[in-house]
């Protein structure tokens, strides 16, 4: 890869810092986060209204969903511009605006909604006035998704939905979910599901929020009894759920944002470090080997960039990613808890204190990291699924 950008990418990443410099409200610089799940805790629904006027300034500009077709409202950005602008985004740590229905739905529903559909949906979507959940994950059924027992049977106009989601992130807040549920209990696995629309204030719904090692209800239980979904909210065919599920567009999924975000993080790290280094804050001063830890967590920043450069790069020339994608969720996923470890001990005995505590260093960030950290490398996939994604795809190693 050429790390240099091309004039047209020069030019673009100008606009996107002036875009930057001229609109991001000051309050919100430094503060990086998604609307739906992540963060640094607290209530999300409060956290999102705060964000409006964010919004409001990247959907005048046409940005809310660079991605998607100028047709339907998005920017129609391509490959590299989409990587230039997630990148200079994550350097100014400005907020992320778009959560599932941007990225997931959305796009979902451009290839393969209904002309209703995309009509009821996708410009609510764009305003930020419908937020979406994703209804996959069950008790039994996470990495081996297509065994979901969740029953869909036809009634007249409607289907009638039984059955129950678990680690459903921002279910309690979200407007709709976009579940999978089984309509085919006879076909093979992978062919018996299809693809729902579903209004969370139907009745017969109940979410029920779990809270996580940090304290915070990030995701949640959904349980269906008898809910009536009409038949018009079913995307594509019956028993095509699965394809449809796994619909993407043309997205940038390099990760560039998480890792310029990381290298922000541990450079953090390092300034608390000196700037606590003789005042008994800072474990610096008594552990040679966290000056090492330290070091290497920066260089690890610099691979997963590196990681991110390699997947923008084969989609920029029109090849999919697969065991690539994989080692870069891997290893950033992994990398997160490594810094988050590394922030523990910089901070010393008191890095363990949660943001409620006055004598927390960092306003408790390192502590409540360590713990919010631990779900990355199951969500998404978990990294033994991605290891083995490697070993069979990668390495070309046998399945068993
Ligand atoms: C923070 C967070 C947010 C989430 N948000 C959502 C959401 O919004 N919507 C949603 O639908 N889901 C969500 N999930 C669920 C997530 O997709 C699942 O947790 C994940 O797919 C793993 O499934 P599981 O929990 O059922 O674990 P299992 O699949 O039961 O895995 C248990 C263990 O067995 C291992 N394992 C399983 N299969 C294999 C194999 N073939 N080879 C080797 N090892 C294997 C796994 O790696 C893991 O260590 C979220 C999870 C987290 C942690």
């Amino acid at each position: 890869m050429d790390f240099r950008d091309t004039p047209e990418e020069a030019a673009f990443r100008h606009e996107v810092r002036e875009f930057i410099d001229n609109e991001l409200p000051e309050r919100f610089r430094g503060i990086s986060m998604s609307p739906m799940g992540g963060g640094e805790g607290g209530d999300l629904r409060s956290r999102f209204e705060e964000l409006k006027e964010w919004r409001k300034r990247l959907a005048d500009k046409g940005w809310i969903a660079p991605a998607w077709p100028k047709d339907y409202g998005g920017a129609g950005l391509g490959v590299m511009q989409q990587f230039v602008m997630n990148e200079e985004f994550a350097e100014a740590r400005a907020p992320v605006v778009g959560g599932m229905g941007t990225s997931m739905v959305g796009p979902t529903l451009i290839v393969h909604g209904s002309e209703d559909q995309k009509k009821e949906h996708l410009g609510r979507i764009l305003s930020g006035d419908a937020q979406w959940c994703q209804g996959f994950s069950e008790p039994g059924s996470g990495s081996d998704l297509a065994s979901l027992q969740t029953r869909a049977v036809r009634d007249g106009d409607d289907y009638v939905v039984n059955g129950q989601k678990i680690w459903t992130s921002g279910a309690q807040y979200a407007h709709w979910m976009f579940l999978l549920a089984r309509t085919d209990p006879e076909a093979p696995k992978h062919k018996g599901i299809s693809y729902f629309l579903v209004d969370m204030k139907s009745p017969g719904i109940t979410v029920r929020p779990l809270i996580n090692l940090a304290g915070s209800a990030g995701f949640n239980e959904v349980f269906f009894d008898n809910v009536r979904v009409p038949a018009k909210n079913l995307v594509g065919e019956e028993n095509r759920g699965w394809y449809i599920g796994t619909t993407t567009l043309d997205f940038e999924r390099s990760s560039i944002g998480s890792a310029v975000g990381q290298r922000i993080q541990v450079e953090t790290m390092i300034n608390f470090a000196q700037e606590h280094a003789t005042d008994g804050r800072s474990a610096l001063r008594h552990s040679a080997g966290l000056r090492y830890e330290l070091s290497d967590r920066l260089l690890e920043t610099h691979v997963a960039k590196m990681l991110s450069y390699r997947v923008v790069t084969m989609q920029a020339k029109g090849l999919v990613p697969n065991y690539e994608a994989s080692m870069t969720k891997l290893f950033a996923s992994e990398l997160s808890q490594r810094i988050s470890r590394t922030g523990i001990k910089v901070a010393g005995l008191y890095g363990q204190l949660m943001p409620a505590s006055e004598h927390a260093p960092a306003r408790g960030r390192y502590g409540n990291m360590y713990l919010q950290t631990l779900g990355s490398t199951i969500a998404g996939g978990t990294s033994e699924i991605q290891r083995n994604i490697i070993a069979t795809r990668g390495l070309g190693l046998p399945r068993d």
